[in-house]
């Protein structure tokens, strides 16, 4: 069966627990059918006229003490069946985020967040319920019923147990028939449900997009149709959920109906005897939890196996950016060479990059710029290993990229991303994410490096301000400035920025840049930009579009060169001195 053997490690580790809550399950089960033969017994001696006082002590103290002792052992083998489904799902959720931590940008475009949300929550939580509710329902279900029909067999009348159980056969038969379409409602609720949560996610991050464009109105419409199907949905679920009961009690109450009557009759015949009859009936109702417990079984496997699947569909996206199987130490990253280097982005029609040649001498900065979509931030994800490379194409010290390891590489770089992200945590712990144990002093200098000292001074707590989701906003120039000191506290051996300081003016810019020359020296920079004014001091620029080098050079040789490069720092020369 796929749930046992996907999670057979798991079963491995706790099997101890397991047996443990099983054999007390079935020690409770098989002492459950004690009480109501004493019943039967006692009655029958109030019958005979021979039941003493000290014997109906007895009785009674026994019970008692039964019925503690019971207690107890539900109460172990309860928390720790459940405790195994709390631990498991622990557990699985560890696992996939340590999955998720290993993969590569293409995974999460194939995933989106919404899916891996899923994933973590609801089938992690149907997975857990399988392995601790439907474990208990599985072995209520066998050792339950197989306790109750022996005991009935043995202590009272086979004949009477057949024909009082012809009815509950139906009794699973109609569970399953209802469970079938309850779960078909089930997932379409749920679906709707998703949509739902999809249109209020949306609706609450863009709520200043849609109100400056005046579409309030639009959306509320739109958002009250999702609404109103997700009602109909769990209506419909409801439905089907109120069919449950009077199922049952029917079905149920036929049973005892055959029981009690054809029952009296062996006791009019004296087949069996009035206390047989009593413990029969309430035997007979000791084995209608079991019945409606097989056909939870089944609807809790299903569930759980299809969670499981899930998510061994998700295990098994292997990473498309793995260490070599032997690496080449580099100690220091020395001279950065392309050699003719292409790239296409997976499931993409066409290169993202054509035939990249260049050279970088350790400590030397390269400028890229190019039109917006030429491929400056892909070139960047290649020298960053986000993505599969061409073999024998990229080298750092005359070793192909591919051939040191990912951490190495990793630990080399700093990097400002495009797109930055702040976690919502205090400035400090968003600077130090590279470097926890960073001391005050290093924090102070990288956010001086990075001219974010005035702002920090004006932040209502400075730099144990929170910001994100749940703190303080920030402009999007201090952003970019937090992220840049957050990559400058490392001290990298290469340092990226891309598009690093669009957000931020002129003045501030070149503030940063020249704080960059001064601390970086002996180090090698990498800066794409649409700001030409900030690659002019690089020592060699290239020009991409569409993904090839379309001119390359100093700022010197660019601007004679009269192409793109010139045209564009001339207007943008021009713009700023009618702004500024
Ligand atoms: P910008 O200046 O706007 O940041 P860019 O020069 O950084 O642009 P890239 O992001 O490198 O441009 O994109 C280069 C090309 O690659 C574009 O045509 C883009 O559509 C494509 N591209 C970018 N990311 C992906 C991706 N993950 N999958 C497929 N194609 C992509
Ligand atoms: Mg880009």
């Amino acid at each position: 069966m796929s749930f046992i053997g996907r999670l057979s490690w798991f079963f491995k580790e706790q099997w101890g627990r397991y047996v443990m809550a099983i054999v007390l399950m079935a020690t409770v089960n098989i002492l459950s059918i004690i009480p109501p033969k004493m019943i039967g017994n006692v009655i029958d001696q109030i019958r005979t006229g021979g039941l003493t006082q000290p014997e109906l002590y007895r009785n009674v103290l026994l019970l008692v003490g039964l019925a503690v002792f019971v207690y107890i052992m539900v109460y172990i083998w309860i928390t720790t069946l459940f405790g195994n489904s709390i631990l498991l799902e622990r557990l699985l959720r560890g696992r996939l985020l340590q999955h998720m931590t290993k993969m590569s940008p293409s995974f999460f475009q194939k995933n989106t967040t919404g899916e891996l949300m899923a994933l973590a929550t609801n089938d992690v939580l149907a997975i857990g319920q399988t392995a601790g509710y439907g474990v208990m329902t599985l072995v209520n279900t066998l050792v339950g019923t197989a306790v109750v029909l022996i005991t009935m067999v043995s202590l009272i009348s086979y004949k009477l147990m057949l024909a009082a159980l012809i009815p509950l056969p139906f009794l699973t038969f109609v569970i399953s028939i209802l469970g079938k379409q309850m779960r078909k409602r089930f997932v379409a609720a749920q679906g709707s449900f998703g949509k739902m949560n999809d249109h209020a996610l949306e609706s609450i991050s863009g709520m200043r997009v849609i109100r400056s464009y005046v579409q309030e109105e639009h959306d509320i419409n739109k958002f009250d149709e999702v609404t109103k199907d997700v009602m109909n949905k769990n209506m419909r679920v409801a439905a089907i959920n109120a069919l449950f009961h009077p199922s049952i009690s029917t079905i149920v109450g036929l049973s005892y109906t055959i029981g009690i009557g054809y029952g009296s009759y062996m006791v009019f015949h004296n087949q069996i005897s009035l206390g047989q009859l009593i413990s029969f009936n309430i035997y007979l109702g000791m084995l209608i939890w079991p019945m409606i417990a097989f056909g939870e079984f089944i609807n809790i496997l299903q569930r759980g196996t299809a969670s499981v699947d899930r998510l061994a569909v998700s295990f098994a996206q292997q990473a498309d950016v793995v260490d070599p199987v032997s690496t080449v130490d580099v100690e220091r990253p020395g001279r950065i060479e392309l050699k003719a280097l292409s790239f296409r982005y997976p499931g993409s029609q066409h290169d993202s990059l054509r035939n990249i040649s260049l050279q970088l001498e350790r400590g030397q900065t390269l400028g890229i710029v190019g039109r917006t979509g030429s491929g400056k931030s892909t070139l960047l994800k290649q020298l960053l290993r986000q993505y599969p490379i061409e073999p024998e194409k990229l080298f750092i010290s005359e070793v192909p990229l591919e051939q040191i390891s990912l951490a190495q590489v990793r630990g080399w770089m700093g990097y400002v991303p495009q797109e930055h992200l702040l976690l919502s945590k205090p400035i400090r712990d968003n600077i130090a994410l590279g470097k926890p144990e960073a001391t005050g002093a290093e924090i102070g200098k990288a956010v001086e490096m990075a001219s974010f000292t005035k702002d920090v001074e004006q932040l209502p707590e400075g730099l144990d301000t929170i910001v994100g989701e749940n703190g303080v906003m920030l402009s999007g120039g201090q952003k970019q400035r937090v992220s840049i000191a957050r990559a400058l506290l490392v001290d990298p051996e290469i340092l990226i920025l891309d598009d690093s300081l669009s957000a931020v003016d002129a003045r501030t810019e070149s503030a940063i840049l020249a704080n960059l020359r001064k601390e970086r020296s002996g180090k090698t920079t990498v800066i794409a930009t649409h700001r030409l004014s900030a690659v002019m001091h690089a020592d060699w620029t290239i020009v991409l579009d569409d993904g090839r080098i379309i001119e390359e050079g100093t700022h010197e040789q660019l601007m004679l060169f009269g192409g793109w490069y010139k045209e564009q720092f001339d207007r943008q020369q021009m713009e700023a001195s009618l702004t500024g």
